[in-house]
């Protein structure tokens, strides 16, 4: 586990900013960002009770060609409040399987980033 950079930071900050242009938590609670081997960021919506924000960003990363670096997820908590989400026990799946070297935003007595196969 490491502490955030910048760059892990911004990406949480692009995460939020997905999650707030969004048509709200009932549609969207959750949203991700990851950023890829160009360094480019890629954002994309959870779709309540069908589809996990983190599935759909890594899919839009990959359908550019590039590879998914590191991830962040936030959740809704309250009109002004987020919380950092780590992956569901499926969406660790589909990192392992389509992201493998992907580091992960999460929060572990502070935000902290690690691979997938380490998350707590
Ligand atoms: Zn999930």
């Amino acid at each position: 586990m490491e502490r955030p950079a910048d760059a892990d930071l911004a990406l949480v900050g692009a995460a939020v900013s997905a999650l707030r242009r969004g048509l709200g938590p009932a549609r969207h609670p959750t949203a991700s960002a990851a950023r890829a081997d160009d360094g480019s960021i890629s954002v994309a919506l959870g779709l309540k009770d069908v589809l996990c924000a983190e599935a759909a960003v890594v899919s839009a990363v990959l359908a550019t060609g590039r590879r998914v670096t590191t991830i962040a997820t936030v959740k809704h908590v309250s009109d002004d409040a987020t919380r950092v989400l780590a992956p569901c026990p499926s969406c660790r799946l589909v990192l392992q399987q389509h992201a493998p070297a992907a580091r992960v935003v999460h929060l572990a007595e502070g935000l902290r980033v690690s691979r997938v196969e380490a998350l707590p």
